[in-house]
């Protein structure tokens, strides 16, 4: 085991620069603030104005010459704007301000012309006072407004961190109370298996694995599913968000880890429960310009150090919860970390109300409710989003004094929640589904006509991760290296299904189908510049293939083709794509009986597997595996 690294003895403060940058400025405007109620004139001017007689009254400060002016006869001198600068008042007469200048007859002057003259001594303690602490006091705010921000603990909790207890609790929650994501369900059953009776697992030599990975969108029901694990093994859940291990701090947040998991090791068997495990686990070297990085990294560094470091036996499992597993490092993914992965989506529509059920069993519910129906209505709303109606419905009924929570008080919390839920776009309009409904249909319809393409294994229109409406996913039946012209070529049909069928049903696009058109312009890029399979281009390769993980920067493509072949790479690719489109449009005019079938299946059950679909379709012949082959 690496000895953890010791750089946590050295702390470092991290304040971004262009902070203190800000610091005198505020101080500059905190003294222009306290000096504002005088109007600031030339020195000449005041010099004019003493020789006349227009002076009543001077204070000498270290550097100011400030002071009150008789009332008449002020514009034979100072021009106008000034003067109505100045607001003089009728008894005080007006107020000046002026820098002072090494002027060895001042004294003399005033003395000649009866003004009334004092000096002041250097401390204006208070407004000095104010100047400075009120932007210090402002600095404060908004460092640890930042702070918070980024997800870090305040500054005035520096001093606590380290003394943090993580609190080990039975979490009490079962699997029954987890419903509709039975899949996942099942996958993490086994864990509590391994909890409850490891020594059953280890007699035969197996290893019980360290780390699951729990990936789904918020309130998807990640932290529910690992207190379920814990609350049915039996066994003390400890959690901390990864969040929190970022401290403001070097070195703090790598304390934190060992801290975490020297408590579990007493403590087991148990749980270690790692929410928004991307907040630690970033890619190292991705955020470059971020001063978080050594921080992080360390973090990091220590965790897996303590993965590695602790063995199984003791009976410690780390469950993590992320809803962006695509930037977590590599390293954290590795055999024996976060090796299983368990993913989570939105419920679907019985799903819906399998959850539904869970949480109307807390309230006094009127028979009338019909929960299949707000499942219905709820298309795209999470675990999180379902217990919130059912929470928000029970408050209503009771503000309206009612005995029972009835139909009525449900709609409207569906309309209140459907009105938050938009704003962050993750519930679609009925127009928006039936246009996801084609898109999704179209590439499911494709990849099943087409021969050499993947078997659709499940479609759905209910978003999964944060950019997707909707998708079709498609397992190969066996691993591929080699790919034929041929399948390539139906792959990118595949890639153009949604958006022909969204131009062919409504005549019109969405901006839906973008990543699909990335997908389907590398792949045809590929094709000529790789391959070799574009006929006026000939077998030549004009682009190397490249390693996809290396630094941006380091990776300069290099072009060894002129000006010319660079036209004929393009109209290549376009007319690649191109007849992809002609292809797709064609196959898809001759089955939108098929189409509609399928579109209208899914906006109804939102999600089907092979089964279902191939039920729809059962005329068309179904193939034999992705085929191509030998
Ligand atoms: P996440 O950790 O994925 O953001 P949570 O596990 O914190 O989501 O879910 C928040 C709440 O939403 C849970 O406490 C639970 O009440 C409800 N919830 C989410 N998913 C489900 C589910 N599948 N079944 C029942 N309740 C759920
Ligand atoms: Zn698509």
């Amino acid at each position: 085991m690496p000895e953890p690294s010791n750089n946590d003895a050295r702390k470092i403060v991290r304040i971004p620069l262009w902070y203190l940058l800000l610091l005198p400025l505020a101080f500059l405007l905190m003294q222009a603030l306290f000096q504002g109620e005088r109007t600031q004139i030339p020195y000449s001017d005041f010099k004019n104005l003493l020789q006349a007689g227009k002076v009543s009254e001077v204070t000498v400060a270290e550097d100011v010459i400030s002071g009150t002016l008789k009332n008449e006869g002020l514009d034979q001198i100072l021009p106008r704007e000034k003067l109505a600068q100045m607001r003089c008042k009728a008894e005080h007469g007006c107020n000046f301000v002026t820098v002072r200048v090494a002027d060895p007859q001042l004294v003399e002057q005033m003395q000649d012309q009866g003004v009334r003259f004092t000096g002041q001594q250097k401390s204006e303690w208070f407004s000095t006072l104010l100047s400075w602490v009120i932007p210090l006091a402002l600095f404060f705010w908004i460092w640890n407004g930042m702070a918070k921000r980024a997800g870090m603990s305040s500054v005035f909790d520096i001093g606590k961190s380290k003394a943090r207890v993580y609190v080990a609790s039975k979490t009490g929650v079962t699997f029954d109370d987890v419903a509709g994501i039975d899949e996942a369900k099942d996958e993490l059953m086994e864990i509590v298996e391994f909890l409850k009776n490891p020594e059953r697992y280890r007699r035969l030599g197996g290893k019980i694995p360290k780390g699951v990975l729990i990936v789904g969108a918020p309130g998807t029901g990640k932290t529910l599913l690992a207190k379920a694990v814990a609350g049915e093994a039996g066994v003390p859940f400890f959690s901390i968000s990864g969040s929190e291990f970022v401290e403001m701090f070097v070195g703090v947040g790598a304390a934190r880890v060992r801290d975490l998991f020297a408590q579990a090791e007493e403590k087991a068997p148990c749980i270690i429960f790692i929410d928004e495990l991307d907040a630690l686990g970033k890619a190292r070297g991705i955020s470059i310009v971020s001063g978080a990085n050594s921080e992080q990294e360390q973090t990091l560094n220590q965790l897996l150090v303590e993965m590695d470091g602790f063995d199984t036996n003791k009976g410690v499992i780390i469950l993590a919860a992320t809803n962006r597993p695509e930037i977590l490092d590599p390293a954290l993914l590795r055999p024996g970390r976060f090796d299983r992965h368990v993913a989570l989506d939105r419920p679907d529509l019985k799903g819906r109300e399998k959850i539904l059920q869970v949480h109307v069993k807390h309230i006094v519910l009127s028979p009338q409710v019909d929960l299949s129906a707000i499942a219905a209505r709820t298309a795209g709303f999470a675990g999180a989003d379902l217990a919130n109606l059912v929470n928000e419905a029970a408050l209503l009924a009771a503000r309206r004094g009612k005995d029972q929570v009835d139909m009525a008080d449900f709609d409207e919390a569906i309309d209140r929640i459907v009105a938050g839920l938009e704003k962050k776009t993750r519930v679609m309009n009925p127009k928006e589904k039936e246009t996801v409904a084609y898109h999704e249909a179209g590439h499911a319809l494709i990849a099943e006509l087409r021969p050499y393409a993947d078997h659709v294994s499940k479609i759905s229109i209910i978003p999964r991760g944060i950019a997707a409406l909707g998708y079709t996913q498609q397992l190969p039946t066996e691993d591929r290296y080699l790919l034929k012209k041929s399948e390539l070529l139906d792959r990118l049909d595949v890639f153009l299904g949604g958006r022909v069928a969204e131009e062919l049903v409504f005549g019109d696009i969405s901006t839906g189908a973008q990543n699909d058109l990335q997908m389907a312009t590398d792949m045809a890029r590929h094709m000529v510049t790789q391959y070799g399979m574009s006929e006026r281009l000939g077998m030549a390769a004009f682009e190397e293939g490249r390693a996809p993980f290396l630094h941006p920067a380091a990776v300069q493509e290099r072009k060894s083709y002129s000006e010319n072949t660079a036209q004929v790479i393009d109209a290549e690719i376009a007319r690649l794509i191109e007849d992809a489109h002609q292809r797709v449009k064609q196959t898809l005019m001759q089955r939108r009986d098929l189409l509609d079938t399928l579109a209208h299946a899914l906006l109804q059950k939102e999600t089907m597997d092979r089964e279902e679909l191939r039920a729809l379709m059962a005329e068309v012949p179904e193939r034999k595996g992705s085929a191509a082959g030998g």
